[in-house]
């Protein structure tokens, strides 16, 4: 049988068209016509104030940290259970990442331990939204707003999920997409800042034009272009913006298919709980996810590799995630955990997670199930 691989990016077949028309409009910077369209996509999509399309997510976490004006003896407190770019933004700043907990049951921050990191110095909560499902934004709004801090939800796996009847990534003052290949939806290396406060828009705009006015300039509003802030370079070519339209298009048809999937492995693999395994949650009724990523826990940490090299003899590729930030090198370094993080330790240890791309079918679901079954049986014996 074929080798099933862990994922593989969605090509549609539109894409290469949309690109040969952003070359023939000789336009190959950003901020032309695919540009402009793919920021009104994502504004009307999510209703926000404005959505700016950036290189990667990294990039528009990074764009969060300097609209927060994040210094040195700021704390931002962000779950360890994440990828290490959103607590790169905030140390490339000079400020702490504070390491909170994760609620086993969804691997998001858990909001219970979150108030009582709050310091003096603490300026904005980060909260991810892990396999594409937003933690309770509602409790952090009443937290963020009670102590006057900023909240920013780093939304890079969750476009297509809702909470409480609105889009992932509308339930915070800055949010950031990830449109890397591993993502749902991709353009290769691709992101967004999504700015919900409109206070933020105009500085934004000038961060991501290597702070200068030239937007400004172009719209007629001022005579002179030229440096007026800090900035960088955070713009993708008109090429990723053309790959990403055409994507963006197809968001409903790819989130209702890996959706299919998600809905599958947790049918089939209902007989995997008598050996001891945990499958990742039904979401709740206040959010939906999007079908990101499926995963288990194993009934312990010690069984995880024998798990990973028994699925990959019968053609599975299987993988782990995170590990914890606080207990990483540079985590140790530039971080804090006041809380130790106990569960993020315990659980990331156990979690794996199953092959999960728009190419697959559900028969390629049933097959990993039955496998995962297998090798859950002969492991509990
Ligand atoms: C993928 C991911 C990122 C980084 O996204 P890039 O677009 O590759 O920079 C950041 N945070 C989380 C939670 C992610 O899953």
């Amino acid at each position: 049988m074929n080798d099933l691989r862990f994922t593989t990016p969605p090509v549609l077949g539109s894409e290469i068209g949309a690109i040969e028309d952003a070359i023939r409009r000789r336009k190959l910077s950003g901020d032309g016509r695919y540009t402009a369209l793919c920021e009104q996509w994502l504004e009307a999509r999510l209703g926000c104030a404005r959505a700016l399309l950036t290189h990667s997510c990294t990039a528009a976490l990074e764009m969060a940290a300097l609209l927060l004006d994040l210094q040195s003896g700021d704390e931002v407190i962000m779950p360890s259970f994440t990828f290490s770019s959103t607590a790169n933004a905030v140390v490339l700043r000079g400020a702490t990442p504070v390491f909170v907990d994760v609620d086993p049951k969804t691997m998001n921050m858990d909001v219970d331990r979150v108030e009582q990191l709050i310091t003096t110095a603490t300026k904005a909560i980060f909260a991810v939204h892990y396999a594409g499902l937003p933690p309770d934004m509602e409790k952090l709004q009443a937290i963020a707003n009670r102590r006057s801090i900023a909240l920013v939800e780093d939304a890079a796996q969750s476009l297509g999920s809702t909470y409480r009847g609105k889009p992932a990534g509308t339930h915070s003052s800055l949010a950031t997409i990830s449109f890397h290949e591993t993502k749902n939806i991709v353009s290769g290396e691709g992101g967004a800042l999504i700015v919900n406060d409109p206070a933020l828009v105009e500085r934004a705009v000038i961060l991501r034009e290597k702070g200068t006015n030239r937007q400004k300039f172009l719209q007629g509003l001022t005579d002179k272009y030229t440096w007026v802030d800090v900035g960088s370079s955070y713009l993708p070519s008109e090429l990723i913006a053309a790959y990403l339209l055409e994507q963006l298009n197809a968001v409903d048809r790819i989130t209702a298919k890996r959706i299919e999937l998600w809905d599958a492995y947790h049918a089939a693999l209902q007989p995997a709980l008598r050996f001891g395994a945990t499958l990742q949650p039904l979401p709740d009724r206040s959010a939906t996810h999007n079908g990101h990523l499926f995963y288990v826990l194993l009934p312990d940490a010690g069984k995880r590799a024998g798990f990973l090299s028994a699925m990959k003899s019968v053609g599975i590729q299987c993988t782990f995630h995170y590990v914890p930030l606080h207990s990483s090198p540079a985590g140790l370094k530039f971080g804090r955990a006041p809380d130790g993080c106990p569960m993020t330790e315990t659980t990331a240890a156990r979690l794996v997670r199953f092959p999960m791309h728009f190419d697959m079918t559900i028969k390629d679901v049933e097959r990993v199930a039955a496998a995962a079954i297998d090798v859950l049986r002969d492991m509990a014996s």
